[in-house]
């Protein structure tokens, strides 16, 4: 049986009994999903907020470490970890506590804090690279090292995969058909100027195509995540890093390596398992338990030339890096408490062996009931495709994508209690998720399977 086999017919009155169930359980989040209508787009506050499957957002009442409970009563195992700004688990005490301390002690002065210090030593222990800069998105951390990377190198474009996703970062909403073809992705809102203009785009895992494009020589850098985490995990081929990092060598553009989901493979995220050697990288999302906080980094030889390259401008306050809130004392209290406490190397010890559980749990249901489907992992971060292989690149991936069927399985999984990312089939593990919360989510997915396949 193939994913288009699953009987519509049978998932469209499954689908319309898990709706009734929905609402007629979540009467109060409808009533205030009503009253957000008055005043906000769509009745939601960020867009991305209608993507959840049933007909309204739930309304969150409190949330602390795995789980959260809404306004009307129902308590959920949260495995969307706001989409990894959560991954910390929800309000970690002791991240809490450091950073009520220094919200009673001045949030935002545009002067360091000694906190900077141990962050940046810390992130340099973690990752390999010896000099940081702060910022609050990984969308800025990402924006200002695209921008570093022209300034440095004189060249005008970057080079993304297809269906990467790396934030709110003009220059990546670009996309490659089969010919080679550059345009702006689809739902591309308002670009600047045409993607091609700015940017070259290649399948991951092919490296014919990326020395094609970066033999053009006017690649300043290639921005990308070890493993794309944003149109389902593509791990890559064996051997494809050291490629990469050969080939941007070859031809003088940078590699950027952008570890905001990747963080999952380890403390020191895919950089360190899998011993990349970027010349930048980027991160953000959970590095404050949830306080805006992110940062990028830089080896010595490109700290060199940016230091250079700064001491010949007039002023540094316009250039197009840096932000007011930036390095804030908040942040950085923040991040130095996630990184010393929470998001610790004996953390991902216990997380990575969950994301392990939550996979054979899934495997096993696939197998019962003969769906030809497959499961993938990264580190505390696990996923579930419908199709019989996980894909091998962006282009793969998007094809695969269900989104009826997708919808199904996280709504019937939200009704019975388990929060999934809303646009993937992803479970991320935090240091709070226990064994049982896996097993909420096997037990479900289960009855899932079997409801789907009588
Ligand atoms: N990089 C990657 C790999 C991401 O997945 C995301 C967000 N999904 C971002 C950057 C941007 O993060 P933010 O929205 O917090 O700026």
């Amino acid at each position: 049986m193939s994913s288009s086999t699953v009987d519509r017919a049978r998932l469209t009155e499954l689908m319309a009994r898990e709706q009734e169930r929905f609402t007629s359980s979540h009467p109060r989040s409808g009533e205030l999903f009503e009253a957000s209508r008055r005043s906000m787009l769509a009745g939601v506050p960020m867009p991305w907020m209608t993507e959840w499957a049933g007909p309204y957002p739930v309304f969150v009442a409190d949330a602390e470490g795995a789980r959260f409970t809404d306004v009307d009563g129902n308590s959920y195992v949260d495995f969307c970890l706001g989409d990894t700004g959560g991954m910390t688990g929800h309000s970690p005490k002791i991240a809490v506590e450091a950073i009520a301390a220094q919200a009673a002690n001045g949030i935002t002065l545009m002067l360091p804090t000694e906190d900077s210090i141990w962050v940046g030593d810390e992130m340099a222990r973690r990752f390999g690279l010896p000099y940081w800069q702060f910022c609050l998105t990984a969308t800025d951390a990402n924006r200002f090292t695209i921008r570093l990377a022209r300034a440095l190198t004189g060249r005008p474009k970057i080079l993304v995969y297809n269906w990467c996703y790396h934030g709110t970062v003009d220059e990546t909403f670009a996309t490659v058909d089969e010919h080679g073809i550059v345009s702006a992705r689809p739902a591309n809102i308002g670009p600047p100027v045409d993607p091609a203009v700015t940017t070259r785009v290649v399948e991951f895992n092919d490296l014919e195509a990326l020395e094609e494009a970066l033999a053009h020589e006017d690649v300043a850098c290639v921005l990308a995540e070890p493993a794309l985490t944003n149109i389902g995990i593509v791990l890559p081929d064996p051997g494809y890093h050291e490629a990469l990092r050969a080939l941007t060598t070859k031809y003088g553009t940078y590699l950027v390596i952008d570890e905001t989901h990747c963080i999952c493979a380890g403390p020191g995220g895919a950089t360190m398992a899998w011993g990349l050697q970027p010349d930048f990288l980027t991160i953000g999302k959970p590095l404050g338990s949830g306080v805006p906080s992110a940062c990028y980094g830089m080896t010595q030889e490109v700290a060199d030339a940016t230091q250079a390259y700064m001491d010949g401008l007039p002023a540094t306050d316009a250039g197009g890096i840096g932000g007011t809130l930036s390095g804030n004392a908040l942040s950085l209290a923040a991040m130095r408490a996630t990184l010393e406490h929470v998001l610790t190397d004996e953390a991902f010890e216990r997380m990575i062996p969950l994301a392990e559980r939550w996979t054979d749990g899934v495997k096993a249901a696939i197998g019962r009931h003969g769906l030809p489907w497959d499961v993938q992992r990264l580190g505390c971060r696990a996923e579930y495709w419908f199709t019989p292989r996980p894909a091998r690149n962006g282009g793969e991936a998007a094809a695969a994508d269900d989104h009826e069927l997708a919808r199904f399985t996280h709504l019937y999984a939200l009704n019975r209690g388990v929060l999934l990312t809303p646009f993937h089939n992803m479970a991320l593990m935090s240091p709070a998720t226990v064994e049982a919360d896996v097993d909420a989510h096997s037990t479900v997915f289960e009855e899932m399977a079997a409801e789907l396949t009588v």
